[in-house]
């Protein structure tokens, strides 16, 4: 998937995870930042996305490592698309740092949008994960990421304020 659609649906997760959470304001706020910025973060290791260009000599960086390494082009996907990085990370900022808890939320989002793409992605650098075979950056793919992004809300509005009491702990040092 493209970078606006990244931006788009991560956006959508940021704010039906502070519906479900029953986040104020502030932590809304914070949620959605960061979840905007996990969103496209995991496409770094490509220079030409939203994410490699803001990010340009790393991005330049990672990318050659992962062209010597023979993940180039449509192979782009190496590490950062690994769910088990995120999922790691995911762990340690619960226990240790929620306040960035929306970033992982965020880099989910973008894992579970490229699982749509021919490409899909690998977990652990093993399992293959696929779901469709949808071509990023198509029409179909924007349809899609729409009708994802229209279902996490409406299902989050539906669900408001359901992990509020479990998460009143995580909350309280966000
Ligand atoms: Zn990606």
């Amino acid at each position: 998937m493209n970078g606006n659609c990244h931006f788009v649906f991560a956006g959508a997760v940021g704010v039906s995870a502070s519906l479900l959470f029953g986040l104020d304001e502030t932590q809304t706020t914070l949620m959605i930042a960061t979840s905007l910025i996990g969103g496209i973060f995991p496409d770094i290791d490509n220079p030409k996305s939203n994410m490699g260009q803001l990010s340009k000599p790393v991005s330049t960086i990672i990318g050659k490592i992962g062209n010597a390494i023979g993940k180039s082009g449509t192979h782009h996907r190496g590490i950062f698309h690994d769910p088990m990085l995120y999922a790691i990370g995911l762990i340690f900022t619960y226990l240790y740092f929620p306040p960035l808890i929306g970033f992982f939320i965020g880099a989910f989002s973008h894992l579970f949008l490229d699982m749509m793409n021919p490409s899909g992605i690998r977990l652990c650098g093993v399992k293959f994960l696929r779901l469709a075979k949808v071509p990023s950056g198509s029409k179909e793919s924007v349809v899609l990421t729409w009708i994802f992004t229209f279902i996490v809300l409406g299902a989050s509005i539906f669900y408001k304020g359901t992990f509020a009491e479990n998460s009143a702990m995580i909350l309280s040092t966000l």
